[in-house]
């Protein structure tokens, strides 16, 4: 991996050399995939690509110094896991011969192949692959970013603030939970829920969940969008007692004074304003793409990157593709669903390279396993329109304890390992 610390004047990427700085602007380096985004989805295309073509070369646009592995918040928000785990510096994960611009794209200008980047440098490819991830809007709820991560306010959907959701469940023995889910698409949509499944499941071990106000407040209208597993599901809410209200929107908190205001949708349509008290809030922020990416010409009207749901090509730019929680393509929103997204990307991206058309095709599947108790878990694996796509043969309907080893052991060791090495991994 070589690495190049942008914002000076970007140096050239290795075999393509800079055509120089032109009067008054910026230089423009050259390379044959350009891939922005280098969190699962960027870093595994990378190291496919390498793979597959050692000679292609390949730069990627990622600001952080830091790559999170998301999909064990959860666990860290119920003691299991030690969110130092989920951290690994960015340099140790990009495969030799990629070279790291570490900066922000903050404008894509596919009529001319560029990206342009924090401090005016561009940079010139043949393909680009847009993989940015979702943005977390903390400051659309008013209040919320002020108090996040004190006041019993707190979220398994950062790092920072995993930690603090189970030091706050470890500490309650009485009083009221607030979960929240905002509306759809957002990022791993069983996440809030499987924060109030677990929580649950450790006060209910520790024999206080009688003694604690369990309320989830879901934008939504329903508990999960595959409709197979929400009796399972449902069963789990009867269990720990917990009341579901539907079409309630957080839309602000008091910290301090331990308040949240939602606004909840009746069945005529009536909108009214809730106010509840609460010991512990766990929050789901709304989520959209990265400001750049939504101001670009290179999204939908929904603001996602719009790519064919099946070659991930972008739908209008034969020479940009899509992956990961940015596109558009109407999956669940997963780390699962990038490990079946970036080998399809890869072959895509050298036919395109070749002048070939895009013929490897992405079926939809995703999977979220929903932690519905400590040492249980929902292994929902589905595709487009709500298919079932088990990677066994069993029941993906019912917990199990194998799935719970599969998502405590297996799954980080596969992201890790195989994943983010560009290896075409299971399921
Ligand atoms: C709490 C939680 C639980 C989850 N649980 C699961 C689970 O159990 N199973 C599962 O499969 N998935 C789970 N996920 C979802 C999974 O983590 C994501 O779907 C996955 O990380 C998406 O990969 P991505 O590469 O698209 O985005 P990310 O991994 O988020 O990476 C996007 C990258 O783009 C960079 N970026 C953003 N803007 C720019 C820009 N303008 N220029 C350059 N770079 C930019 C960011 O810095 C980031 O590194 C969970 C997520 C969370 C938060």
């Amino acid at each position: 991996m070589d690495r190049i610390a942008s914002g000076d004047g970007a140096a050239p990427c290795a075999g393509h050399p800079a055509p120089g700085r032109a009067a008054g602007r910026a230089p423009t380096i050259s390379c044959d995939v350009l891939v922005v985004g280098g969190g699962c989805a960027g870093v595994a295309v990378a190291a496919g690509l390498r793979r597959r073509r050692p000679d292609c070369s390949i730069v990627m646009v990622e600001p952080r110094a830091e790559h999170h592995y998301q999909p064990g918040w959860t666990l860290v928000g119920a003691g299991v896991l030690d969110v130092r785990r989920t951290v690994r510096p960015q340099a140790a994960l990009l495969p030799d011969g990629v070279t790291w611009i570490r900066n922000t794209a903050t404008a894509f200008e596919p009529e001319h192949a560029t990206v342009v980047l924090q401090g005016g440098d561009r940079i010139r490819y043949r393909v680009l692959v847009v993989c940015t991830g979702i943005k977390l809007d903390w400051t659309a709820i008013e209040g919320l970013a002020e108090t996040l991560g004190r006041n019993g306010v707190t979220s398994n959907y950062r790092i920072d603030t995993a930690p603090y959701t189970w030091a706050l469940v470890r500490a309650l023995r009485g009083g009221r939970a607030l979960f929240t889910q905002p509306e759809m698409p957002i990022k791993c949509a069983g996440a809030p829920q499987k924060a109030l499944y677990l929580s649950c499941s450790t006060w209910e071990r520790r024999g206080v969940l009688d003694a604690i106000d369990v309320r989830f407040h879901n934008a939504n209208a329903v508990l999960f969008g595959v409709p197979d597993y929400v009796p399972s599901l449902e069963g789990y809410v009867r269990r720990y007692g917990a009341r579901i209200t539907f079409q309630s929107v957080l839309r602000k908190v008091d910290g301090p004074a331990r308040k949240a205001w939602f606004e909840v949708r009746g069945d005529g349509g009536a909108v009214s304003l809730r106010e509840e008290s609460f010991d512990l809030l766990h929050v789901t922020p709304p989520q959209t793409t990265p400001d750049a990416v939504r101001a670009s010409p290179l999204v939908n009207a929904a603001g996602w990157v719009e790519v064919d749901h099946h070659t991930l090509q972008h739908t209008r730019y034969g020479t940009i593709f899509g992956l990961g929680d940015a596109c558009s393509a109407p999956n669940a929103k997963t780390a699962a669903a990038v490990r079946r997204q970036a080998p399809v990307v890869v072959l895509n991206v050298l036919s395109v390279l070749d002048g070939r058309s895009p013929c490897a095709v992405y079926d939809g599947y995703g999977s979220c396993p929903l932690t519905v108790e400590h040492g249980k878990v929902v292994l929902a694996e589905f595709g487009y329109n709500g298919k079932l796509m088990p990677s066994l043969p069993w029941d993906s309907t019912k917990p199990r304890r194998s799935a719970w080893i599969a998502k405590t052991r297996l799954f980080p060791h596969l992201y890790w390992n195989a994943m983010l090495r560009g290896r075409n991994t299971f399921p």
